[in-house]
């Protein structure tokens, strides 16, 4: 039995990982020419970590990531309203992690071109069409930076793992149209800055309207004494208002949104210093 799996993120190759560690033939079919690794942080809470854990990624996750140790809930003056444990300290069996999530997808990327081999792990193949044949299905796809054909693989099963704009569901689900967007723009980034409060604590600062969400996804400094702060701007619109389609690698214009953040200097943290200290995301 083989199984193929259209798309190279966090869910096709962990996907992968799972199938090669219980015997069945897997192979990923990722339509960029490479993965890079995007993004910024990501929290990975207790129940996916068991799952990472369960593959035997702990160690790599330890080395790459930082245990979150709490979530604390402030107004938008910084004054505290709830806090409580995550992970561990919260009684799970399994740790939360937060880690960028390029690093945790190259993670998952080194350990499935280790196990289940380059050749299973197909990039520049952008899944366009499946027919399902006698013994299973037959997937064809092209090279999208071409636009030329990139063979057809046949296999017993075809699990789409193509991200929120699947062109594998909207074919199966015409009816569905495209994701409903629910009003919330997030405007994010990584600023090397102090640590704040535990060192290992997530905030969530601010109101349905604005919020602001922060949280460390590095473990130790830089030569300078700063931690990789990754952080989140969030502000709900009427769903009725004209945005552009979301894109995590745009660059953002801070004259955007910085401007509702401003007053929001804490004694514990100054968010419009995060926002304006923030490097470009300079992607390769
Ligand atoms: C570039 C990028 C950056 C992100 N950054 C963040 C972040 O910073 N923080 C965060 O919380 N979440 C981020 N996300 C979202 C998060 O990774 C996903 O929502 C979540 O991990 C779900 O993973 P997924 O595997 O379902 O989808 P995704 O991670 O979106 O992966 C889908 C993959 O399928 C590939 N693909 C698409 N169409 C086809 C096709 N027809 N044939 C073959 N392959 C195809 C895509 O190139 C992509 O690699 C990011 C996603 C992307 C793509």
């Amino acid at each position: 039995m083989t199984i193929l799996i259209a798309g190279g993120g966090i869910g096709g190759l962990t996907l992968a990982l799972s199938l090669h560690q219980i015997g069945v033939p897997a192979r990923v079919f990722e339509s960029v020419s490479e993965l890079k690794p995007l993004g910024v942080g990501i929290n990975v809470l207790p129940h996916a970590v068991r799952e990472l854990i369960e593959l035997g990624l702990l160690d790599r996750l330890d080395a790459a990531g930082v245990r979150t140790r709490e979530l604390a809930y402030f107004s938008k003056h910084g004054k505290p309203i709830w806090s409580e444990a995550r992970g561990l300290e919260a009684g799970y069996k399994w740790p939360q992690f937060s880690i960028h999530r390029g690093t945790l997808q190259q993670i998952l990327l080194d350990a499935a071109v280790e196990r289940l081999g380059r050749e299973n792990i197909l990039t520049s193949h952008h899944l366009t069409g499946w027919t399902e044949t006698a013994g299973g299905v037959r997937a064809e796809f092209i090279d999208k930076a071409t636009g030329k054909p990139a063979g057809a693989y046949e296999g017993d099963l075809l699990i789409a793992a193509d991200g929120i704009h699947s062109a594998v569901r909207e074919k199966l689900y015409p009816q569905e149209g495209p994701p409903i967007w629910n009003g919330r723009i997030l405007w994010r980034g990584v600023t090397p800055d102090n640590a704040f409060l535990t060192g290992r604590t997530m905030i969530m600062a601010g109101h349905e309207i604005l919020k602001f969400v922060c949280y460390p996804i590095s473990k130790t400094p830089d030569a300078g004494g700063k931690y990789q702060i990754n952080w989140v701007a969030e502000r709900h619109m009427p769903p009725t208002y004209q945005w552009r389609r979301e894109d995590y690698n745009r660059t953002a214009k801070l004259d955007e949104f910085l401007p509702w953040f401003r007053d929001w200097k804490f004694d514990w943290l100054d968010v419009p210093g995060l926002i304006e200290n923030c490097p470009p995301l300079n992607y390769p």
